[in-house]
């Protein structure tokens, strides 16, 4: 493996209050818990490090990116030849209605933290691991609430100065946003706009969404959660859609798991990569799989879901370390 210039490596070193882990093994930054190292891994906590963390890799033309809590990321077993940085900073501020917070904060402390100020619109998003920064970046979402239904605006740094988009500007559609298509743009923090709830009665539905979640999805489970994204109804395929039984089509949308069902995933296995039993779009590390064995199960169920349906399947996880082999 390759790593950094040395000379990049010690200016990182010297900017205060950044943590610097050279060759940082990623499945142990990653829930699925496979891929490979990568140079550095550079934590910041405060705007200041992560921005100068920020211009020396822009400075250096190596090649760098981003990640949060790497609840959502594929990382290959070769790892990643170049920098990683994440953005930690995770503090909460409430005025009124709205919530300012800093990307770096877990997306289930900012719920807890609204329910407690009786603010209504992110109760039913818990249980979604995760920082709020990635959150926007694929504007996370589920049980009918996503996370672009409350942002006013998000302020980020582009590696020059700091910016800072309305929602609009954001151009949030179905797990995606803006910042995915710049990956230059590094979300720093929200201004978030609730509406006014009661206390216990968020509390009430976050607990019972997170019951349910959890037995879907056990917290020691080592995965991405959901792999592939849904389909809404009219963007789907003729073959598709007239294969799919009205009672699967849930407010114009059509779940992947539906399709999957269809082409037998469920209980499939490759080396330590398995499809759960009871959810055919909820892929799982045993606890000896290689991101290869992911991969080849992908190809097969995306080969199957062609085929059978003209389909293709897209996934909602991000990639990291395959630039090369693309
Ligand atoms: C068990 C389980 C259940 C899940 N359920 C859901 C669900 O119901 N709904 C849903 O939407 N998602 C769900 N997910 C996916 C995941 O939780 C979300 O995508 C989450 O927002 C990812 O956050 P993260 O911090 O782990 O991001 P990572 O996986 O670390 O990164 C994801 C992407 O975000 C980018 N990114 C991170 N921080 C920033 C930043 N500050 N600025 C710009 N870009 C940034 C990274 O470059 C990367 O491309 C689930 C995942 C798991 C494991």
């Amino acid at each position: 493996m390759m790593t950094l210039p040395p000379e990049v490596q010690r200016r990182l070193s010297e900017v205060a209050g950044l943590r610097v882990l050279p060759g940082a093994e990623l499945r142990h930054h990653t829930r699925f818990r496979l891929g490979g190292p990568c140079w550095l891994l550079a934590d910041a906590e405060a705007p200041q490090a992560f921005e100068a963390a920020y211009r020396i890799l822009a400075g250096s033309q190596l090649r760098w990116t981003s990640i949060g809590r790497g609840t959502n990321l594929i990382v290959s077993d070769e790892g990643y030849s170049g920098a990683i940085l994440r953005y930690s900073a995770h503090s909460l501020e409430t005025d009124e209605d709205t919530v300012i917070v800093d990307a770096g904060a877990e997306l289930n402390d900012l719920i807890d933290f609204a329910n407690a100020h009786s603010l209504a619109g992110m109760e039913a998003m818990a249980g979604i691991p995760g920082w709020v920064g990635a959150a926007i970046y694929g504007n996370a979402g589920a049980y009918g609430q996503s996370i672009n239904q409350r942002v006013e605006s998000v302020r980020y740094f582009d590696g020059g100065s700091v910016g800072e988009w309305s929602n609009e500007e954001c151009g949030f559609r179905y797990r995606h946003s803006r910042f995915k298509e710049d990956k230059r743009l590094q979300i720093l923090s929200a201004r978030l706009r609730f509406q006014r709830g009661e206390q216990a009665a968020l509390e009430g539905k976050s607990a019972q969404i997170r019951a349910t979640r959890d037995a879907k999805f056990p917290p020691a489970m080592a995965c991405a959660g959901s792999i592939f994204k849904n389909y809404l109804w009219k963007e789907l395929p003729e073959q598709a859609r007239a294969a799919v039984p009205p009672d699967r089509i849930i407010e114009g949308k059509v779940p992947a798991g539906w399709f999957l069902e269809q082409i037998g995933a469920k209980g499939m296995q490759v080396g330590g990569i398995r499809v759960a039993d009871y959810h055919a779009n909820l892929i799982y590390n045993t606890g000896s799989g290689t991101t290869a064995d992911l991969i080849a199960l992908l190809t097969t169920l995306k080969t199957r879901a062609r085929h059978e349906f003209n389909l293709s399947l897209e996934e909602e996880v991000q990639y990291v370390g395959f630039e090369d082999a693309s």
